[in-house]
């Protein structure tokens, strides 16, 4: 571990990148878990042999791919368990969970003639909202964006509005990456249905985290990601329930029965049915730890630090997630000293770091500006322990007061929702 924290260090002078602080790599904490995890051994385990002992292209008519094969279904059949989905066969592995939300939306937006309208909300992830933006720009599709109040709840009626006999697609997703408040997905795919529309959700965040059934909830797409759930980077899956028509976004050999061509990743797939079987497994006992988790950590700010706001919705928000917006100090300098003093979180969406002024986010929830400026994402996952917590308690709140103290930091004022 050493060894490998000074070839980082290394790596990071020689390229003339920002230097890695000097913090010895195991005593740092990481709350930074929205933002990606860290790959469970237990399923890099499983993905090495399918990198020099079974090699084989799944596709190939010999023993080499029948055994590669056979591990692709097997996966295939874990992340069917985590969803709940009726058939293996409705779940198709993609490069990532942003490719998987393309897929749906485009597929959708395809494959139902007089129907080219977009429901979504002002809340998405990028890889919605972009690719929304880039529709309208490109082909002058139609985008409803439903908001949402100061909780980052939906606005129902303003969505229920937005639906009609043109809509393709209602793509909601199931929880927000930036401040965990999650949406209604049941009632609003029912709404969907009875507009005839389909109803897509990007679980990229709520995979694993809370329990996901996908045919209680009448859901016809759902995207999510590997890395959000131990598993690497890169590999993602999309939930197509059975009868909903595929428009596939790649095309090419017939690979995943002809919806996604392009020759599988098959350690990313072994790994990510691993990480959905260890989800699944860990599920219940890690929702009620992370929950308390949580709770000592905003406890633990609240009390020490004045002019905060907890952003989401108390009622109904994902157990790993905290924004926390403090009034009169920037997010940049947070992070950048927390960072310092060990500890990982993030500003916002990472997708979006260096980006200046407030997330769409915390925007779409008019959060205060004096508030949003320094709002910080800290993000737990399994492996977060109540040392890590302390250990953010411990240099929190010198940091802000350090920050607020600065010359030119904004005057103390209190703190209100506009
Ligand atoms: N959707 C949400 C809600 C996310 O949080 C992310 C990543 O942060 C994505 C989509 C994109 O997933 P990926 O990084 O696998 O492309």
């Amino acid at each position: 571990m050493r060894l490998r924290q000074v070839v980082l260090l290394n790596l990071a002078a020689s390229n003339g990148r920002r230097q890695m602080h000097p913090a010895d790599t195991a005593s740092r904490v990481y709350l930074d878990n929205n933002a990606t995890t860290r790959t469970d051994p237990a399923v890099v385990a499983a993905m090495l042999p399918f990198f020099t002992e079974h090699y084989g292209n799944p596709s190939s008519p010999h023993g080499f791919g029948s055994e590669v094969a056979a591990a692709v279904a097997l996966a295939r059949r874990q992340v069917r368990a985590l969803l709940g989905a009726a058939s293996e066969q409705e779940i198709i592995f993609s490069g990532s969970g942003t490719e998987s939300d393309s897929t749906a939306i485009l597929s959708a937006l395809e494959a139902q003639p007089g129907r080219d309208e977009v429901v979504t909300t002002a809340v998405e992830h990028p890889a919605v909202l972009a690719l929304c933006q880039h529709l309208t720009k490109a082909r002058g599709t139609v985008v409803h964006v439903v908001p949402v109040d100061e909780r980052g709840t939906l606005d129902i009626d303003a969505y229920r509005r937005a639906l009609g006999p043109r809509t393709a697609v209602a793509s909601v997703m199931w929880a927000n990456n930036e401040t965990g408040t999650i949406f209604p997905v049941a009632e609003l795919a029912a709404l969907a249905r009875a507009a005839g529309a389909l109803f897509h959700t990007d679980a990229v965040q709520a995979a694993g985290k809370v329990d996901i059934d996908v045919q209680a909830a009448g859901i016809d797409m759902l995207s999510l990601s590997g890395h959000k759930l131990h598993a690497p980077k890169g590999i993602g899956a999309l939930y197509v329930r059975r009868g909903v028509r595929l428009t596939p976004l790649l095309r090419g050999g017939g690979q995943e029965r002809g919806r996604r061509a392009g020759t599988e990743n098959v350690p990313g797939i072994v790994g990510l049915g691993r990480a959905a079987e260890l989800a699944a497994a860990h599920l219940p006992d890690t929702a009620t730890r992370l929950c308390a988790l949580r709770d000592r950590l905003e406890r633990g700010v609240l009390a020490a630090i004045g002019d905060v706001l907890v952003t989401g919705d108390p009622h109904a928000r994902l157990p790993n997630t905290s924004n926390l917006a403090f009034a009169h100090a920037d997010s940049d300098g947070i992070v950048t000293l927390l960072d310092r003093a060990g500890v990982a979180c993030s500003h916002g969406s990472a997708c979006k770091s260096g980006m200046p002024g407030p997330s769409h986010v915390l925007r779409a929830m008019r959060v205060p500006f004096e508030a949003a400026h320094g709002a910080v994402r800290f993000s737990l996952s399994r492996e977060t322990t109540e040392a890590d917590i302390d250990r953010a308690l411990a240099v929190l709140p010198g940091i802000i007061l350090r920050l607020r103290a600065r010359p030119g930091a904004p005057a103390a004022r209190s703190l209100q929702h506009a």
